[in-house]
């Protein structure tokens, strides 16, 4: 795997176990994006600051020490020595996650601290699987591989509860499809959320494919 290889889609298709069992498998770098978001977003729910003053959380945004760690193997997100990789997996962070990734400021900051990760990991390793819903379109445009996962809203619900339980957070399917509905709602609309396939992505439906079965189409996409 060379270069850049963007995965973008909607959550609940599967895209961070997949992005990252292909790096592994490609002994390339990893990036998680959603999870810089939820960072950031962390840091403003703990400074307190009112989430309809954009101009106070691009100021916590720039003074949070964000440090995302590229192997796939071990992903992990701090902020400043703190690991929060467990805390921004929580409800307070994921209701909060769309508000502050929708303010321009955080959008710039992150992209232009995502475009260094990814420049400093193709000099080290040869390659990167980057992850995200703005990557194939603005974070990496020139990647050599763009893919865009898709999975039907109850698929993607099912997932989520499942991953939700196992983590130990409750997760009732119901309340779930609600949230990925409300989220589907938010994110098709184009002033408040970045999701869109890039015009040369490749679109790949994982609702009846098992993690197995889109990790086998994604690298033969790669070996292609
Ligand atoms: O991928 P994940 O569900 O962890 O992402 C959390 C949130 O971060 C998304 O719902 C979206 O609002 C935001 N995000 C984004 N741009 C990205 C990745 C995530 O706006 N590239």
């Amino acid at each position: 795997l060379r270069g850049v290889v963007a995965v973008d889609g909607p959550s609940g298709t599967g895209k961070s176990t997949v992005a990252r069992r292909l790096a592994a498998g490609f002994g390339a770098e990893y990036l998680d994006t959603g999870a810089m978001y939820r960072a950031v977003t962390l840091a403003v729910l703990r400074s307190a600051v009112d989430l309809a003053d954009v101009d106070a959380i691009v100021e916590v945004a720039e003074r949070a020490e964000l440090v995302s760690g590229t192997d796939p193997e071990r992903p992990t997100v701090h902020l400043g020595v703190e690991d929060v990789a467990e805390e921004i997996r929580g409800p307070e962070v994921t209701a909060a996650v769309s508000a502050v990734s929708a303010v321009p400021g955080v959008r710039e900051l992150l992209v232009r601290h995502q475009r260094r990760i990814i420049d400093a990991a193709v000099a080290r390793t040869g390659g990167i699987v980057v992850e995200g819903r703005d990557i194939g379109t603005t974070v990496a445009p020139d990647a050599g591989l763009k893919v865009f996962l898709t999975a039907s809203a109850e698929a993607r619900a099912l997932r989520r509860a499942a991953q939700d339980s196992a983590a130990g957070r409750d997760a009732s399917v119901d309340v779930t499809l609600a949230d990925v509905q409300r989220r589907d709602r938010l994110d098709s609309s184009r002033a408040v959320s970045p999701l869109r396939r890039a015009e040369d992505a490749v679109e790949v439906d994982t609702t009846e494919l098992d993690v197995a079965g889109v990790l086998r189409e994604l690298t033969a996409l790669v070996e292609r």
